[in-house]
């Protein structure tokens, strides 16, 4: 029998680079079985310990033009200097299934998004400050000194974008970051349109009653 499945909810995570998103969304997947990440597909170098198709489908920017004119990405931008983008095909049909999908891109693939599926919650991380962001940037490791500096450069841009989004989370501390991110999408899914159909026949039975 065919069953209409509820389309899973989109949530887009926007953050200046270092506020600590990568390791939150990691940490949200942990807790969360119920929760999936596109894998983004990228034109920068692989980074030591990343994993193609893991972190991100490394591509050369010819394979990555090819991809825009066949209309594979469902948004796609330029990132400091390389290109970004998300399967289109994976995202619509994991969302079709009802699952839920969160994106990690940056302000301008989270305002293509919003155009494109309005009902998606956007969700924007922040440091508590500049000094920690740098701190955490350099700390980090991955990334030369002119990289970091670019990178921090582009922060106050990525911000300025905050407001555009649903929510706000300040990744201060690690588990109270984590623990704010698990409240978003507990509360999304108690929203009466998705238990509407979660409990249709409670619901019905309930008010059949007596
Ligand atoms: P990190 O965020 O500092 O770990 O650095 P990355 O090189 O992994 O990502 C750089 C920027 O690209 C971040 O702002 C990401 O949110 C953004 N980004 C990653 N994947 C995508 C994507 O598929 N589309 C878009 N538009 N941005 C992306
Ligand atoms: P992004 O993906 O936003 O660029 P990362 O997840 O790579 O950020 O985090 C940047 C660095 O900051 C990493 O070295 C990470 O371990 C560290 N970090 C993340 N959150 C915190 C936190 N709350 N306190 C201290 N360090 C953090
Ligand atoms: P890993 O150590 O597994 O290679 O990757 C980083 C992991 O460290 C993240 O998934 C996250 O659980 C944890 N982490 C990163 N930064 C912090 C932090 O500042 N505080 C805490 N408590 N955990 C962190």
């Amino acid at each position: 029998m065919s069953q209409v499945v509820e389309q899973g909810t989109l949530y887009v995570i926007s953050a200046p680079s270092g506020a600590g998103k990568t390791s939150l969304v990691a940490e949200m997947l942990r807790s969360d079985e119920k929760l999936g990440v596109s894998v983004s597909h990228t034109t920068r170098p692989m980074r030591e310990g990343e994993q193609d198709g893991v972190n991100y489908h490394f591509v050369s920017r010819d394979t990555f033009e090819a991809m825009i004119g066949r209309g594979d990405f469902l948004e796609h931008a330029d990132v400091f200097g390389n290109y970004y983008g998300t399967s289109q095909v994976w995202v619509r049909e994991t969302l079709a299934k009802g699952r839920e999908v969160i994106l990690e891109i940056d302000w301008q693939g989270a305002e293509q998004v919003r155009r494109l599926i309005p009902e998606c919650v956007g969700i924007f991380i922040v440091p508590p400050s500049p000094e920690v962001l740098r701190a955490r940037l350099t700390g980090r490791g991955t990334d030369a000194p002119e990289v970091v500096e670019r990178r921090l450069q582009e922060a106050a841009d990525e911000c300025s974008h905050a407001v555009e989004f649903d929510y706000l989370v300040v990744n201060d501390d690690f588990g109270v970051a984590l623990d704010d991110l698990l409240a978003i999408v507990r509360g999304q899914r108690l929203r009466m349109t998705a238990q509407q159909v979660r409990h249709k026949g409670l619901l019905a039975r309930l008010s059949a009653q007596g």
